[in-house]
C-alpha cells in the first residue's frame, strides 16, 4: 500500500500548528485555554488571528471562536463562563469514584452497563436506562479492561481514539520493563495504562506503576484520582485544577525522578507544535525533582506518531530518534502489521533513548544492524552511500544516484521533475501530494517548506522567548493554481538540495 493512501486516511484538515506556547490571557472553551490561529498565504500571514479549540479541531465539537483582538461584553464572557462550566461532566471524578466503589460491592447479577451512556449503573439509575442498551453481568476483569467496553471515540477530529492491538501493546510493556523503567506516564495511551494496572494486580513482582492522562473523562469511572488526569495534550491543561496537577507532579517527582518514561500516542491530527510544547511542560514538570536545578537531563519518552511526521518531530525534539518497529492497532482497518498479508502500519516510535537499547522481536522480522547500532526492519537494507538504513515504511529502499539518496522502491527517476516520483505522476502538477511545495512525498501539514513563519518560532533559543508568547497556528487555504505552480518550483530546488 502506497504511503499516501496512508497519509490520506490520517485527515489532516485545514490546520497546520506553527508553534505553540498559548498566550497567557486566551480566553478558555469547555476544553481549557484556546489557542491563537492565522492563516497563511504564501509564507505570510493574512487576516486577522483568531482563537479557537485546541482539542477539537471539528467545529461541531467546538465551535469555540473569538479574533485575537475581539472586546468580549462582560455580559457575554460571564455567559461564556457559565456555558463551559455547564458543559462540564455532570459527575466529577471524585463522585464517580465513590461510584465505582458501591459499583464492585454489587452481585454480578446487578453490575450493569449503559452502552448509550457509556456509563457504570447503580440499581436506582436502572429505570432511567431502561430504553438503552445495556451491558449486564460486568465481571472483575472487564471493570479492569475499560478500553474494551467502552466504545473507542473513533471521530477522527478530535479523539481519534485507535487501540493498541495486544502484540504492540505488550511489545512495549516488555519493552518498557527490560529497559528498566517503574513508572509510566501514560498521555493518551488507555490501553497500556490498563495492561501495566493489570500486570500490577496480577503479579506481585511486577513493579511497574502508570498514571493516565487522557481527555477521554469516560476512563473516570473506572481510575481513582491517583491513577488517571482528566488532561487535554494540545494545551497542557488538567480539568481538575492544581490539584490534579499536583498528582501528575509527584508521580514524575518519585524517586527524585528516576525510572520514568513517558509514552504518548496523540491523535495523528496535526497540530505537532502545540503536543511539543505541552511535552516540553510536561518534561519541566518531571525536570523539577533533578538534584542539579539546570540539569540538562531528558526525560526518557516514546512518542508514538507516524512516520511522515518524523521531520516535524525532530524540528522540535532533535534528539529523538525514530524506531522501525511497526505499531499496530486493533481498530484501525489501515494500521494492521503487513508480515501476515494485512497491510503495513505507518506509525512509529520515536524516543530519545539510545537506539541500540530499543530491541525489536526478531520473531516478527527485525534485525540488527551493526553499522547503524539499532534494529531495522528485515528489509530496510543498509545503503553504504547513504551509510544508514534508509527505509521509513518498512519496505527496501534503492538508492538514486541522481537524487543523492534513497528513495521508496516504486519511485523512478524523472528528468522533468528532477526527482525520483511515482511512475504515473502528473508532472508539474500537484494535484497529488502536498499543497504549499508540490512534494509527492508528503502533505501540507508535515511539508518541509512551510517553515517561513515557523523558523522564527523554533522551539529552541532565546529567539523564541522574545517573540509573543503566543501560540501560533496557521490554516492553509488550497492555493490558486498559479500558487501551487511556483510551490512546485520551490519542490524542485529542495529536492535538489537533499
Ligand atoms: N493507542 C492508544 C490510544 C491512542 S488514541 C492505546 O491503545 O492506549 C489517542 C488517545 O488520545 C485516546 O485515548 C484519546 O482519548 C486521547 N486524546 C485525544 N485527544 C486528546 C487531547 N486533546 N488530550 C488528551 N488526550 C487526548
Ligand atoms: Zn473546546
Ligand atoms: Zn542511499
Ligand atoms: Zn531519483
Ligand atoms: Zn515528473
Amino acid at each position: 500500500m502506497a504511503a499516501r493512501d496512508m497519509e490520506a486516511a490520517v485527515d489532516l484538515g485545514e490546520t497546520v500548528a506553527l508553534s505553540a506556547e498559548p498566550g497567557f490571557p486566551a480566553p478558555c472553551c469547555p476544553h481549557g485555554p484556546a489557542l491563537l490561529f492565522v492563516k497563511i498565504s504564501q509564507g505570510k500571514e493574512e487576516g486577522r488571528r483568531f482563537y479557537a479549540c485546541s482539542a477539537c479541531r471539528d467545529r461541531k465539537d467546538c465551535n469555540f471562536f473569538q479574533w485575537e483582538n475581539e472586546k468580549v461584553s462582560d455580559a457575554r464572557l460571564a455567559a461564556r463562563e457559565e456555558f463551559n462550566r455547564s458543559s462540564q461532566p455532570s459527575l466529577s471524578h471524585r463522585q464517580n469514584v465513590e461510584r465505582y466503589k458501591k459499583f464492585v460491592l454489587l452481585p454480578l447479577s446487578k453490575r450493569k452497563f449503559c452502552q448509550e451512556c457509556q456509563q457504570l449503573l447503580l440499581p436506582a439509575e436502572w429505570e432511567n436506562h431502561s430504553g438503552h442498551e445495556v451491558l449486564t453481568d460486568i465481571t472483575n476483569a472487564q471493570l479492569k479492561r475499560p478500553s474494551q467496553i467502552l466504545y473507542p471515540l473513533e471521530n477522527k477530529k478530535t479523539n481519534a481514539q485507535y487501540l493498541f492491538a495486544d502484540r504492540s501493546c505488550q511489545f512495549l510493556l516488555d519493552l518498557i520493563t527490560e529497559l528498566g523503567f517503574r513508572r509510566v506516564l501514560s498521555v493518551g495511551t488507555p490501553r497500556l495504562h490498563e495492561l501495566i494496572q493489570i500486570n500490577g494486580f496480577e503479579e506481585q513482582q511486577f513493579n511497574v506503576k502508570s498514571l493516565l492522562l487522557d481527555i477521554d473523562f469516560r476512563y473516570s469511572q473506572f481510575y481513582t484520582e491517583e491513577d488517571f488526569c482528566h488532561y487535554n495534550m494540545f494545551n497542557h491543561y488538567f480539568f481538575g485544577g492544581e490539584v490534579a496537577q499536583e498528582v501528575c507532579r509527584k508521580f514524575l517527582h518519585e524517586e527524585k525522578g528516576e525510572g520514568v518514561i513517558m509514552v504518548t500516542d496523540p491523535p495523528f491530527g496535526g497540530l505537532v507544535e502545540a503536543l511539543a510544547f505541552s511535552f516540553k511542560k510536561l518534561i519541566a514538570m518531571w525536570r523539577e525533582a533533578q538534584e542539579e536545578a539546570h540539569s540538562s537531563k531528558e526525560m526518557p519518552i516514546f512518542w508514538i506518531f507516524p512516520y511522515f511526521f518524523e521531520s516535524r518531530i525532530l524540528e522540535f525534539f532533535p534528539s529523538f530518534t525514530m524506531m522501525d518497529y511497526q505499531v499496530d492497532y486493533d481498530n484501525h482497518m489501515l494500521y494492521k502489521h503487513g508480515k501476515t498479508g494485512r497491510k503495513q502500519s505507518p506509525v512509529r516510535i520515536f524516543t530519545n533513548l539510545s537506539p541500540s537499547t530499543i530491541v525489536l522481536p526478531i520473531e516478527e522480522g527485525y534485525r540488527f544492524c551493526s553499522l547503524c547500532q539499532r534494529y531495522v526492519s528485515s528489509e530496510n537494507q543498509h545503503c553504504k552511500t547513504c551509510n544508514s538504513c534508509t527505509s521509513k515504511d518498512g519496505r527496501q529502499w534503492r538508492h538514486c544516484v541522481l537524487c543523492q539518496k534513497c528513495v521508496k522502491p516504486s519511485w523512478v527517476h524523472c528528468n522533468a521533475c528532477n526527482h525520483c516520483a511515482l511512475q504515473d505522476h502528473a508532472c508539474e502538477s500537484v494535484q497529488i501530494g502536498c499543497f504549499i511545495c508540490g512534494g509527492a512525498d508528503h502533505k501540507r501539514s508535515t511539508c518541509p517548506h512551510f517553515s517561513v513563519t515557523r523558523r522564527a518560532y523554533q522551539a529552541d533559543g532565546k529567539q523564541r522567548q522574545m517573540k509573543n508568547k503566543k501560540l501560533k497556528m496557521s490554516t492553509i487555504k488550497k492555493p490558486s493554481v498559479k500558487q501551487r505552480k511556483m510551490r512546485v518550483l520551490k519542490g524542485k530546488i529542495k529536492n535538489k538540495k537533499e
